[in-house]
């Protein structure tokens, strides 16, 4: 039976969650990892695989955003971003997509993602939003961030060189224990140490623009892609 942890109601949303061909059913429970992946890559992924083997959830959604507003526009296409994406996760049961964030117009809001999924799981659903340390160092900068905690719990991912944010600003509980984390509808946090992996978008972008190789940074069929389309080649920023 889940609870949660405070006394917040979780709020009765006005939006409807949209349907999409590319979403597979949705589980009464969710662990969304959101993110530009401009290139997803294999510290993404182990992540992602991580939190099931490891923590022990059955399903992991890997959600890219639109328009990232507090990051700025993806050096590839929302298309390319797709396939990447698709093309990581075929056949792997354990990770699902969802592309409603890039479906959706306008700058892309965790909060209205996070809107839209609790309403359409309903109030005891363990809804978990994933993080690495670095995005949630900024966390308290999105929009309307205090919000996500009345919606959903979140997970923050050790990520080599960087570090957990001061917790103390956020209106969040902080549990160690992770069975009873997972009793929490919204409103908790959770610190999870997996694999450190120290593989960046960033860095394959850059490599890729020096004419380098990125094979065994991400997953054989993302590395097909970027060759076979040409992508992050040339002068782009990184
Ligand atoms: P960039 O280098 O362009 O900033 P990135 O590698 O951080 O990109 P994003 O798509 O921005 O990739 O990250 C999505 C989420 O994945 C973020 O929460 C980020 O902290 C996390 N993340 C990215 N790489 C890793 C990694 N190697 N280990 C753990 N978490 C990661």
């Amino acid at each position: 039976m889940v609870k949660s942890v405070n006394n917040m109601p979780s709020r009765p949303s006005h939006r409807l969650a949209s349907d999409s061909s590319d979403r597979s059913p949705q589980p009464a429970n969710m662990v969304v990892f959101g993110g530009t992946f401009d290139p997803i890559h294999n510290g993404h992924l182990r992540t992602a695989w991580d939190l099931h083997e490891t923590l022990g959830y059955e399903q992991i959604t890997l959600m890219p955003c639109g328009v990232a507003y507090h990051k700025g526009d993806a050096q590839t296409s929302m298309k390319d971003r797709s396939e990447m994406l698709k093309a990581a996760t075929q056949g792997i049961s354990s990770l699902r997509l969802d592309l409603r964030e890039i479906e959706r117009a306008g700058p892309t809001f965790t909060v209205d993602t996070l809107t839209e999924l609790r309403q359409s799981l309903g109030n005891a659903a363990h809804l978990v939003w994933v993080v690495g340390q670095d995005a949630a160092q900024t966390l308290h900068k999105w929009h309307k961030w205090q919000q996500i905690f009345d919606l959903a719990n979140v997970i923050v991912v050790a990520r080599p060189g960087a570090e957990w944010p001061d917790f103390s600003r956020w209106p969040a509980k902080i549990m160690s224990d992770l069975q009873t984390f997972k009793q929490s509808a919204f409103g908790a946090v959770y610190k999870a140490r997996l694999t450190p992996l120290p593989i960046s978008s960033s860095q394959i972008r850059q490599i890729l623009s020096k004419g380098g190789s990125v094979r065994f940074l991400a997953p054989d069929q993302v590395v097909n892609l970027i060759d076979q389309q040409q992508l992050y080649r040339g002068n782009h920023k990184t």
